[in-house]
């Protein structure tokens, strides 16, 4: 097929790593099916907005931008417009009513199928009936659950750069009480390793030089023989992998064996992103967390034994149903105890069918109260992070450069603890390390100056 009479698609992702992750998977697919990907929806035949669940904000924001795009569908007679991900399984046919203009629905599992679902629509075979007296083309509902379904063997299509995040593990087998991941995208599912490590040897092979190994509970992973402290270490020792990352852990899963791979392996970064959700006890119970705050910090006082130096971030949600005053200053207590680096911080939102949703109605914390309280878990955050921060000026950190600043003539990378840093560069050098005295710091994020641009190590 010719470019020009080639299909056009268009992806537009929303969410978490996870979700990028899929965009990239489904351009791939449809890449490897014929069709070309561009970066506009005005250009495309195919527009796909991959979607996030996890919040109510996030679909409501996402239904807005599929009304926009319906605008353009108008004009474009022939344009098909779907919506994928864990809003598209979670909301279903039920989307479909919502937003006629609508062509595809799919969920998580259904993408190996997306080229074939786009041509049961070209064929003009209507697959949900539709409401009375709506005179449009068929619609179609993609939204099994396959529990064999790891994406083995499929390619994502992945932009340039040092840097590229590989799925290793599909769902969730834990059932936190307020989550709708393993709904939407249901039990865990492992790649093969054998497959994991030629993925990660040819990005290397391909000028990759950091991998970020993915996974809902990503530390759980086994595939066959090999646990994750294996396949981690044996990716660290991939011929041109310089940096190893992971994302995100379960802390159940944090074991003697994976701490002393982290310590071991120097390819492995010195930054641990642990969940912590909340800190009190009876919280963490309602939640299904499966830990208490003291199995917690064990477990942080055992990956700092092994690596005093090792940068920790976390993600907190406040206002969970039932949560006191008191249990929510646990929490901000547990902040102030381990001083994380970096927290993700969230106001509990109901997502239905979840059992979160099943509490009693009066354990429903008032809005105005769940905003001051994170407010407040925001600000001990920041103070936290910029005092921890300031103590780091004047340190020199390896820095790989991973794209260009916001300033013209500067450079943006990242240290190996996940620290920001813009100092004076040429973009052309992204992709290359070089050591960086982080000179000053926003609080967040650093800038600095390269202790000698001759000692920058080409990849
Ligand atoms: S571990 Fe809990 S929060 Fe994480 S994806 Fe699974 S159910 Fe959701």
């Amino acid at each position: 097929m010719s470019s020009r009479s080639k299909k056009r698609a268009y992806v537009e992702t929303y969410g978490c790593q996870m979700n990028i992750s899929d965009g990239e998977l489904m351009e791939g697919i449809l890449e490897g099916r014929g069709y070309r990907i561009v970066d506009a929806p005005e250009d495309a035949d195919v527009v796909l907005v991959n979607t996030c669940a996890i919040r109510d904000h996030a679909e409501k924001r996402v239904l807005g931008r599929v009304a926009q795009l319906n605008g353009l569908r108008r004009e474009r007679p022939g344009m098909v417009l779907g919506v994928t991900g864990c809003m598209a399984q979670r909301m279903g046919e039920a989307l479909l009513e919502q937003a006629p203009y609508v062509d595809l629905v799919m969920g998580p599992d259904g993408y190996r199928g997306l080229p074939e679902a786009l041509a049961r629509l070209d064929a003009d075979v209507p697959i949900v009936e539709r409401p009375r007296g709506k005179k449009r083309g068929p619609q179609l509902a993609v939204l099994q659950l396959d529990m064999d379904e790891n994406y083995q063997g499929l390619e994502q299509r992945r932009t340039e750069g040092p840097t590229a995040w590989v799925p290793i593990q599909r769902g969730c087998d834990h059932r936190c009480t307020y989550c709708i991941v393993p709904y939407v995208r249901g039990g865990e599912k492992n790649r093969s390793a054998v497959e994991i490590l030629d993925e990660v040897r040819a990005l290397a092979e391909g000028g990759v030089s950091e991998v970020t190994l993915l996974g809902q509970t990503v530390n759980s992973y086994v595939w066959e023989a090999v646990s994750f402290p294996q396949l981690l270490r044996r990716v660290a020792q991939v011929d041109g992998i310089r940096r190893v990352r992971y994302t995100s852990p379960h802390p159940n899963d944090v074991t003697p064996e994976l701490v002393a791979v982290m310590a071991e392996e120097p390819a492995v970064c010195e930054h641990l992103h642990l969940p912590a959700q909340a800190g009190n006890d009876r919280t963490l119970k309602r939640m299904l967390r499966r830990y208490t705050v003291e199995s917690l910090l064990q477990k942080i006082d055992m990956v700092r034994a092994a690596m005093p130096d090792i940068a920790l971030s976390t993600d907190i949600i406040v206002a969970f149903p039932g949560e006191t005053d008191e249990e929510f200053r646990d929490t901000l207590d547990l902040m102030r105890g381990v001083r994380f680096d970096d927290a993700f911080t969230y106001k509990y939102s109901p997502r239905d069918g979840t059992p979160a949703t099943r509490l009693p109605e009066g354990d429903f914390i008032d809005p105005d109260v769940a905003q001051t309280r994170l407010e407040e878990l925001i600000n001990v955050s920041r103070a936290i992070q910029a005092e921890i921060n300031e103590s780091e000026v004047g340190r020199v950190e390896e820095v790989l450069i991973e794209g260009a600043g916001r300033d013209e003539g500067q450079v943006r990378g990242r240290t190996g603890r996940n620290k920001v840093v813009v100092f004076d560069g040429s973009a052309e050098r992204i992709g290359e390390y070089t050591e960086v005295v982080l000179e000053r710091t926003t609080g967040a994020t650093f800038s600095g100056a390269e202790v000698d641009a001759k000692v920058a190590v080409s990849m």
